[in-house]
Formats: structure tokens, C-alpha cells, sequence
């Protein structure tokens, strides 16, 4: 099992890895994986060799799905008063499609929030599905900004921007955009908005775990692991177990969220050993403290990140506004390109990778998931403070 303190273990050979996605797992974690590679819990053969139907794995997989209950706090009921928890593949853009696939019927219509780069991608692929269905997605919000040459994205709504209708299945939103740094709910103790009746659909895929939530304000929650979770190649998808049974019954059974919830993931081969892995992440999370803890450091990470970008409004600049500064990625910009590139060059010879910005943004972008140390980041803050001070 992982043990509790990864950072006492950090050798200094370990890259400070700051890559928005695939992105840094605990070291416990892989060194636990290392250790049972060759032979699971003598058998005799890697996890990855075993039949995803043998008792084996199925051990595995039961108890991934029981941890992210436990540490989410999942309901457990039956209807609308409880959540299977669904593992698929495809990413959380295949979720993009499927999501529309299963709720979507004849005349009815969904809603979405646009808060960056990713809620873009999610609509889109909506409407190619809407298009076969009959049925309708529109912007039901967005926050993109017209100004030339500024961020596009600097804000979440408020739920009195968002405009709902009747027919409406579902309201689709991204709780953090990944590469706009822009994040729902961020301060201290602060609800999620509340949008009434209508299923909230939530694209988690970049802060999904990084703090509690209350999960019954979500219709269906999706998340790609390889943030936040473990290893890319599972995506983890919560659903509300009336939504799974209205799910449309006329698309081909791989698609049906009720093909993956009555199989219990294990209709077809699921990805074994991600999910492996992304069992050793939670059980590490639940060594850590549980999502209570993981909150508080990741506040305290991404806390010191913004008081340098703070302390030195001159030479650093964060677009996004205050209240919707993401705690995952924080985005940055320094006074000119070629300050950006000695940064980082810098960064690099330090030890630090992946705190390039997507290159449809620029700038610089820290991703500071669960599994980045704390020291990591101190680390970063120190440079980022040295950097600043001698270009004063
Ligand atoms: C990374 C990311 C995606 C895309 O995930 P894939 O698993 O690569 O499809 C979608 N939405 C958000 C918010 C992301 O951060």
C-alpha cells in the first residue's frame, strides 16, 4: 500500500512536474506498482495478465469503485437518490458525445455554460448529436469576451446569467477549465451554484476530487483520470441512477450508460490496469487525510503561487478575475515572450517541467493537482519570487 508521506520519500532525482494532463502521480503510488508489477499479490503474473473477469482483478475493481464512493461521499440509494459509479473509456471527449447520446430524445434540449476551451469542445460535439436526435443544444451562458488581444475567458457566471427552458434535459457545465484557468466555487466553504430542478451534467475532468462536494447537486459528473485520479485511459463517469434508466434505449448498447452500470464496468474489457492504478491514487488520497485534507493542500499550494503573482503585479498577470482564479491551473503571464521563454528555460534547468500554457493561450500555466508536492510548488514560488526581484 502506498505509504502515508510521499514527500519524505521524493528523491532529488524526481521531476517537479507541473504538465496539465497526463500529469504527476504520487511517487507511493508507482513505486508501490513497481514493487507488483511482475507478480500481483503472488499469483505469479502482473495485474495487467489477469482476467478482467478472474476473482483477481475483480477485487481490484470492486474496491476502486467502493474508495471513490467513500472518499466522494457518493450516494448509495436507488432513483434520483443514489449514483452509480461508471468507469468508460474514450476520455471525457468521448463523454462529450455521450452525455447528449443518452439524454438527449426527440424535442427535447440542453443547456450549456461556456467558461473556456474545453465547454466549447463539449457543445460542439452536443449539436452533431442533438442533429440526429431532434433534438436541440444551445449556449445557455457564456463568458467569452469580444476584446481583441485580451484572455477570452476570465470568468465563471453566476447562475442569474444562465438562461434555462422547460425542455431542457440537462445543463452542462465545466467546473475548471483546464487550459483558461477559470474555476467554479473556488473560495472557502462556498457552495456550488444551485441552477433549480434541471440535472446539472459536470465536467470535472481537472478538479474532480481536489476538495469535498456535494454530489447530489449533480445530475452526472465525468472526469478523464489522468489529472486528477491516476493514469490516463479510464474515465470516470458518477450518474444519478434515475438518469440511467431514462438514458435513450435506441443507440448501440456500448453507448448506454445502463450497459456500463448493469455490468458493473465489466460488460466489455475495461482498461485494467488504469484502473488499477487509479485505485493505489485513492487509497493514497485516503492516506492522506481524505478529501478534507487534499483541500487544504491544495489551497495551501496554489495559495502561494498567487501571493507572488500578487506581490508583483508589474511583472506577473493573471487574467482571470479573483473569485474565479482556478486552485488546478494557475495561468500566468510575464511582461514579454522572451521573459516567458528564460523563465521557463530557467524552470527547466531547476528541475520543472510542463509550465508551458496551451499553445491556443500562451503564457505560462501551472497545474497543481493533487499529486504535485508541496515542496514542488514551494520550489516554483521561490524562483517565480527571484525571477520578479531581479527585473525589479
Ligand atoms: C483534459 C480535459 C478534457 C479532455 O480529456 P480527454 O480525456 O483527453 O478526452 C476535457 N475536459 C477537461 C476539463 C479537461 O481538462
Amino acid at each position: 500500500m502506498p505509504a502515508t508521506d510521499a514527500s519524505l520519500m521524493t528523491p532529488p532525482s524526481r521531476t517537479m512536474n507541473f504538465n496539465a494532463g497526463p500529469a504527476a502521480l504520487p511517487l507511493a503510488v508507482l513505486e508501490a506498482c513497481r514493487d507488483e508489477l511482475v507478480d500481483f499479490g503472488n499469483t505469479g503474473m502482473s495485474i495487467m495478465e489477469h482476467s478482467h473477469r478472474g476473482a483477481a482483478y475483480e477485487a481490484v475493481h470492486n474496491d476502486a469503485i467502493a474508495r471513490l464512493r467513500s472518499l466522494m461521499a457518493i450516494p448509495d440509494g436507488t432513483g434520483a437518490d443514489g449514483y452509480d459509479i461508471l468507469f468508460m473509456q474514450g476520455g471525457a471527449s468521448q463523454q462529450f458525445a455521450q452525455v447528449a447520446m443518452n439524454l438527449l430524445s426527440p424535442g427535447a434540449s440542453a443547456g450549456y455554460i461556456i467558461s473556456g476551451v474545453w465547454g466549447e469542445k463539449a457543445v460542439a460535439e452536443a449539436r452533431a448529436v442533438a442533429l440526429h436526435a431532434e433534438a436541440s443544444v444551445r449556449v445557455a451562458c457564456t463568458t467569452a469576451s469580444s476584446t481583441p488581444g485580451g484572455a477570452k475567458y476570465v470568468r465563471v457566471p453566476g447562475a442569474d446569467e444562465v438562461s434555462l427552458a422547460p425542455s431542457d434535459a440537462y445543463l452542462h457545465l465545466t467546473t475548471n477549465e483546464t487550459i483558461d484557468g477559470v474555476q467554479y466555487a473556488t473560495a472557502p466553504g462556498a457552495v456550488f451554484p444551485s441552477f433549480g430542478a434541471v440535472p446539472v451534467v459536470a465536467d470535472m475532468s481537472s478538479d474532480i476530487a481536489w476538495r469535498p462536494i456535494d454530489v447530489r447537486q449533480f445530475g452526472l459528473i465525468y472526469a478523464g483520470a489522468q489529472k486528477n485520479l491516476g493514469p490516463s485511459g479510464v474515465t470516470v463517469v458518477i450518474i444519478r441512477r434515475d438518469l440511467v434508466e431514462a438514458g435513450r434505449t435506441d443507440i448501440p448498447v456500448i453507448f448506454q450508460y445502463r450497459t456500463a452500470s448493469r455490468n458493473t464496468s465489466l460488460y466489455n474489457t475495461p482498461p485494467t490496469f488504469s484502473i488499477y492504478l487509479m485505485r493505489q491514487v485513492l487509497a493514497w488520497i485516503g492516506n492522506l487525510g481524505g478529501l478534507d485534507a487534499v483541500e487544504a493542500r491544495n489551497r495551501a499550494k496554489s495559495g502561494a503561487i498567487y501571493r507572488v503573482i500578487d506581490r508583483f503585479p508589474e511583472f506577473y498577470r493573471c487574467p482571470v478575475a479573483v473569485e474565479s482564479r482556478s486552485m488546478m491551473n494557475i495561468v500566468f503571464r510575464l511582461p514579454t515572450p522572451a521573459l516567458e521563454e528564460a523563465f521557463v528555460a530557467t524552470a527547466e534547468a531547476h528541475g520543472m517541467v510542463g509550465l508551458w500554457g496551451h499553445r491556443s493561450v500562451g503564457g505560462i500555466r501551472a497545474s497543481l493537482y493533487n499529486a504535485v508536492e508541496p515542496a514542488w510548488v514551494d520550489a516554483l514560488a521561490q524562483l517565480m519570487h527571484d525571477t520578479a526581484t531581479r527585473h525589479a
